[in-house]
């Protein structure tokens, strides 16, 4: 085994400690102290610098069957992280390499080679790898390209607007063509965000209600495509305004994830038949061929400057479970990241 000689003994990790019924508090999370354990044959053991907290993971929290198992009580989370390969028995992933990996929730983690990505920190800073060159990136690439693929001079709605997907996918259709791009999100500070730093032509501020209104406002010849990342009166408010043969791509509901009970759903569906649009929904696992390409071209936006980004930034493990909380709640701006160690130093060549 390979390693640098500074490795600690233990590590700190975030449990389940209870399963939430509607929205999730501090005391459903508990601050572990473990031993590291040595990798094995093929394994590597990496010091987390940046993990990721997502809206998904409201779901795992609850024991009910889904797309993706349920969080163990007792266990630590997990979700996508990035760090430095410390120690290494695996031959292709040195040590002092940048992974990403899915073992996030914990400051050391003992991976399968396998199931980790040494990732290119030329191309971009580490943590540009859980945002916009991540699955959140891929996120608003695949559902604009394959979802509900943009045309040249689509009008386009895209909710949740100043998150880490939606700030990526208003950008995204105007590159693919799009006229003219609206996004919703809570507030004046972040429809002025929309407007100033993620180049929307128009935005809505949902909390003052009325979404239907504002948006008949902002589209009044109706829209060709949205990228739902809401549900409930953002759907149906989309789907009132659909135009024919509009693309509607399902991503997300964050509406609904902490009721105790189901969401209405919309109550003019049948728009969508008599406009012939097409509601589908996506996963980004299934579109994960698309990371090489996205990634290259996302490099090279944000390189040349095209493709602007933002990161709410918690420092430390402890906060971790704040920093989740604080995304269900739109406490973030861009992609809410929790930063557990300095960044890796990088490769000597
Ligand atoms: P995010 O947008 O960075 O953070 C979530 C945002 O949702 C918050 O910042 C908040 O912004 C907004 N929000 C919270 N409650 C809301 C409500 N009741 N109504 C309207 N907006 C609300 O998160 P993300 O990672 O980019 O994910 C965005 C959506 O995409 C989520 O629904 C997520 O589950 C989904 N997603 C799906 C896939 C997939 O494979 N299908 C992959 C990634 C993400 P405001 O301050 O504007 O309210």
């Amino acid at each position: 085994m390979t390693s640098n000689n500074t490795n600690p003994t233990t590590s700190r990790e975030i449990h389940l400690a209870a399963r939430p019924t509607g929205e999730p508090s501090p005391t459903d999370f508990e601050l572990v102290t473990t031993d590291i354990p040595e990798p094995a044959e093929g394994q590597i053991l990496v010091r987390n610098t940046w993990m990721s907290v997502d809206p998904y993971m409201r779901g795992r929290m609850d024991d009910a069957p889904s797309y993706i198992a349920p969080f163990a009580l007792g266990a630590a989370l997990e979700g996508s992280a990035i760090g430095e390969v410390v120690a290494s028995k695996a031959p292709g992933i040195p040590v002092g390499a940048s992974v990403s990996h899915f073992l996030g929730w914990r400051e050391y983690a003992v991976v399968d080679a396998a199931a980790a990505t040494v990732i290119d920190t030329s191309l971009a800073p580490e943590a540009a790898y859980l945002g916009p060159l991540g699955t959140t990136g891929l996120t608003a690439y695949a559902a604009l390209t394959r979802t509900a693929p943009v045309r040249a001079g689509d009008v386009v709605f895209i909710s949740a607007a100043a998150g880490a997907v939606g700030s990526v996918a208003g950008q995204l259709a105007r590159e693919l063509g799009a006229s003219r791009v609206i996004g919703s999100a809570g507030g004046p500070a972040k429809t002025k965000k929309l407007l100033d730093t993620f180049g929307y032509d128009a935005a809505i501020d949902y909390r003052q209600g009325g979404i239907a209104q504002q948006l008949a406002q902002a589209a009044p010849d109706g829209i060709d495509v949205y990228l739902d990342s809401v549900g409930g009166d953002h759907l149906e408010a989309a789907i009132g305004a659909i135009r024919t043969g509009g693309r509607i791509a399902l991503v997300g509901a964050i509406s609904g994830y902490n009721t105790t009970e189901p969401a209405p759903g919309p109550n003019n569906l049948f728009r969508a038949a008599t406009h012939e649009a097409t509601l589908r929904g996506m996963l980004v696992s299934s579109h994960f061929d698309l990371f090489p390409e996205w990634i290259g071209k996302a490099a090279g936006l944000l390189a040349d400057g095209t493709l602007r980004t933002e990161q709410t930034v918690v420092e430390g493990i402890e906060q971790a479970p704040d920093a989740f909380l604080g995304v269900l709640r739109g406490a973030n701006t861009g992609k809410m990241l929790v930063r557990l160690a300095p960044d890796t130093p990088g490769l000597s060549a």
